[in-house]
């Protein structure tokens, strides 16, 4: 017999619209005679018997009995609305989040075909799996910023403007770059496969992702831009702390990043320069972010993107001097001191936590 459920399902989808055109008693009476064509049609293509195939874990006959207690929803699925932010059944929430979702699978399988198409000969790679289309995507971009920045950032600070920000004594040798350039490069890959596995959760729909500012609204989307900020800079600002204090953590990770501790040994090529785990370990607050803070994608995207020139930034030892920055004055500082300044993009939560030191401080000691 076929389940009441599934056929009252089936019709909210089909005729969602239409529903709200009709009355309730109407809609009743129109019900049940579509109920009563479903199951004849069911019954006569399955010979007689009809049991609901329920694969989907998010349409196990639990979710199916949970929708059918709370009736048929008197609205139809708003495309433009994240499921996520809208209660419904759960069954019908999974449904529409095949739809909703699709529209991130379209969006980084635009970003594949723009990359892919264009630095890999051949089709070969179109036969792969979407996540390791991805991830290649996300290695070809990723070693693309790493060597565009670092290399016009290295032309203009070492060559055009040759000591007027670095004094000659503090401009790196070739050898100390080429060994930075070695141990990101390696190590790319591997940080590659942290926004490819956040971009399968956010297609998947188990964070909190969402596709058109619109849904939210702008000034929805600020705040929660300004939440996911001061979060990430929490995460990183403990995380990277964690990596000094924990011993085997630094010994084993995080000392690959600070064998440069003079400003002759840094340069924009140490921003990328960390043990793969490392730099995983300090990148995953955006991750986390995703699951606590309705995140728009395409903005999240954009701030991976911040994060790689952010911190080619931090790590060529001209001290910006703006108020709440942390530049990269105060990053030498860490490289020199090992105790202060662990923070990311403002000098924050290094002031609230204790472990800020001013680079007007150190040249007063000195
Ligand atoms: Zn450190
Ligand atoms: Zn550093």
């Amino acid at each position: 017999m076929v389940d009441e459920t599934m056929q009252a399902l089936f019709l909210s989808f089909v005729f969602g619209d239409e529903m709200e055109e009709l009355g309730r008693r109407d809609r009743d009476r129109f019900l049940k005679n579509w109920a009563n064509g479903i199951l004849f049609l069911s019954t006569w293509r399955h010979g007689g018997t009809c049991t609901p195939q329920t694969t989907d874990p998010f349409k196990t006959p639990e979710h199916l009995h949970a929708s059918a207690a709370l009736q048929l929803p008197t609205t139809h699925p708003n495309e433009s609305t994240a499921p996520h932010l809208v209660r419904r059944p759960p069954a019908m929430a999974a449904a529409h989040s095949g739809d909703y979702l699709g529209r991130f699978v379209a969006e980084t399988g635009w970003y594949n075909e723009v990359v892919l198409s264009a630095v890999t000969p051949g089709n070969w790679w179109r036969g792969l799996p979407h996540p390791v289309q991805s991830w290649m995507r996300n290695c070809v971009g990723g070693y693309l910023l790493y060597f565009i920045s670092g290399f016009l950032w290295c032309f203009v600070i070492y060559y055009w403007k040759r000591n007027a920000y670095i004094p000659k004594d503090s401009v790196p040798t070739n050898e100390a770059m080429r060994k930075q350039i070695i141990v990101a490069s390696k190590a790319m890959p591997l940080y590659c496969a942290l926004p490819t596995v956040s971009e399968y959760m956010i297609e998947s729909g188990w964070t909190r992702c969402f596709f058109n500012i619109s849904e939210v609204g702008v000034p929805m989307y600020f705040i929660n831009l300004a939440l996911y900020l001061i979060f990430v800079e929490f995460g990183i600002y403990w995380m990277h702390r964690e990596l000094h204090d924990i011993k085997p953590l630094y010994k084993y990770l995080h000392a690959t990043h600070h064998i440069y501790n003079k400003e002759n040994t840094l340069s924009p090529f140490a921003g990328l320069a960390f043990h793969p785990v490392d730099g995983i370990l300090q990148a995953i607050p955006h991750v986390f972010a995703l699951f606590i803070f309705p995140t728009h994608f395409r903005t999240h995207i954009a701030l991976l993107f911040v994060e790689a020139v952010w911190t080619a930034n931090i790590h060529d030892c001209i001290h910006g001097k703006i108020w709440p920055v942390m530049g990269a004055g105060y990053h030498t500082i860490h490289h020199t001191t090992y105790r202060h300044n662990y923070g990311h993009y403002t000098i924050w939560m290094d002031w609230m936590f204790g472990t800020l030191r001013e680079p007007v401080d150190i040249l007063k000691n000195e």
